[in-house]
């Protein structure tokens, strides 16, 4: 260890991480920022896949209330482009279909809204499950939005985080977004913390790299990693700490996407997205956009247990799954006009073992929880966990970095 000691040391580059060394720049106040991957930005990666595509975070929900929408560059509004087709198993359905669909949809959701919150339990006990729809708009607000099923969602914390639009889409990707506002920070790549020591005074942070001590630490790491262990404590975290991490499980939502091979663009106009309704025994339907901005690749995602399963069966899998799901919306003409294929790994990459948290029923208060400041303040965790409102999002993983800082 040499030179002067920071004030903060900040653990994980994502989100939470640039936002709380943001807020210390601002202040004058000095930190580094120690990153284990080889890139800025944790669960807001944009690559190139013909044109952007992100890897992870894709729209600025509730744009009004979105922190980083005042920092958007090229952007436009989702809802205001995109049409939305359900597959019904033999063709997509009519407009007075959709329509009633709908409907259903705002139904289920304004139960949610009117259902009591006491005692805490889980969504699915609050969801109405008789009407035709019901099923389809299950699966869809839980695997396919919160990345597992309502069944294991705790109802408050459902109803507290939910989100409403503008869904913003930015041209250069929320990846490039984020990564853009990390510039001119101190983040060192390549250094992954295994050991943090909050003994006091102060805090000393290990790795194979060597060692770091500074005033204070905010650690920004996924819950996924925080309940693997992959960083140990000292001493221990507090019992009620670590129930905080365990009310918290992280979800998983698999991005998997396909390029055209020629001009066949499927009969979907760009922005529009299409499912399909779910039909009792056979597989839980994908998700999928079609070429965002007129580029020549089609999104889509897998969420909750299924996209759990096919993430341990490895890419060839969930790519012949997807390639499944959207066969059974567009026949062999999918398999023709699709070509080269994409699949996300958030499930098993050990840096963050899951795509964004949900609270276990009964656990509703847990991001408070996880929030609370720690050895006078010597250590406090930040990310999207921590979040009350915005849970999930790059929002909640900015104004928690933010607020710890
Ligand atoms: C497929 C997918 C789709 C999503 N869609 C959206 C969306 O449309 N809109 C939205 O708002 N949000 C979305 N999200 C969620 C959003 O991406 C996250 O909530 C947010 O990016 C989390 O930021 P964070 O800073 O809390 O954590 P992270 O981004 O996970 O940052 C933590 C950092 O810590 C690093 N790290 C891990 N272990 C160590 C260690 N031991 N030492 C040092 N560093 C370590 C990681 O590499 C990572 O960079 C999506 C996520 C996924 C995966």
């Amino acid at each position: 260890m040499h030179g002067p000691d920071p004030d903060v040391l900040i653990i994980g580059a994502g989100c939470a991480g640039i936002a709380a060394a943001r807020a210390l720049r601002e202040r004058g106040q000095s930190c580094v920022v120690l990153e284990a991957g080889g890139r800025i930005g944790g669960r807001a990666d944009t690559t190139r896949f013909g044109a952007a595509l992100d890897l992870g975070a894709t729209w600025l929900h509730q744009a009004d209330d979105n922190p980083l929408t005042a920092f958007v560059g090229e952007h436009l509004d989702h809802d205001t482009v995109r049409e939305r087709h359900l597959h019904l198993g033999e063709r997509f359905a009519t407009g007075a279909e959709f329509a009633d669909y709908w409907r259903a949809h705002g139904a289920f959701e304004a139960a949610l809204e009117a259902a009591p919150l006491v005692p805490d339990r889980s969504v699915m006990e609050a969801a109405p499950q008789a009407g035709p729809w019901d099923a389809t708009i299950a699966h869809w607000l839980g695997s396919q939005i919160n990345a597992a099923e309502l069944t294991g969602i705790s109802l408050e914390d459902y109803v507290r985080t939910d989100l409403d639009g503008p869904n913003l889409l930015p041209r250069e990707g929320v990846g490039g977004l984020v990564a853009r506002l990390a510039e001119g920070l101190p983040i060192r790549l390549n250094h992954a913390v295994t050991h943090l020591d909050w003994t006091g005074p102060g805090v000393v942070a290990r790795g194979d790299w060597g060692g770091l001590r500074a005033g204070r630490a905010i650690v920004t790491v996924s819950n996924g990693v925080l309940a693997a262990g992959s960083i140990a404590f000292t001493p221990e975290l507090p019992e009620a700490t670590r129930a905080a991490i365990a009310g918290l499980p992280m979800g998983l939502l698999t991005k998997i996407a396909f390029r055209a091979r020629g001009a066949d663009r499927l009969g979907i106009a760009p922005f529009h997205s299409a499912r399909r309704a779910v039909t009792p025994g056979a597989e839980p339907p994908m998700s999928w956009v079609f070429w965002p901005f007129g580029a020549d690749h089609v999104f889509g995602f897998v969420g909750g247990a299924r996209a759990w399963e096919l993430s341990r069966l490895g890419p060839a899998a969930t790519e012949a799954a997807a390639r499944a799901d959207l066969a059974a919306m567009f026949g062999a003409r999918a398999e023709a006009a699709l070509g080269e294929c994409l699949v996300t790994n958030w499930g098993e990459n050990p840096l963050f073992r899951g795509s964004y948290t949900h609270a276990r029923p009964g656990h509703h208060a847990s991001r408070a929880a996880l929030a609370a400041p720690l050895g006078e303040g010597r250590l406090r965790f930040a990310g999207e966990a921590c979040h009350a409102r915005f849970a999930g999002t790059v929002a909640g993983a900015w104004l928690s970095g933010e607020s710890a800082a």
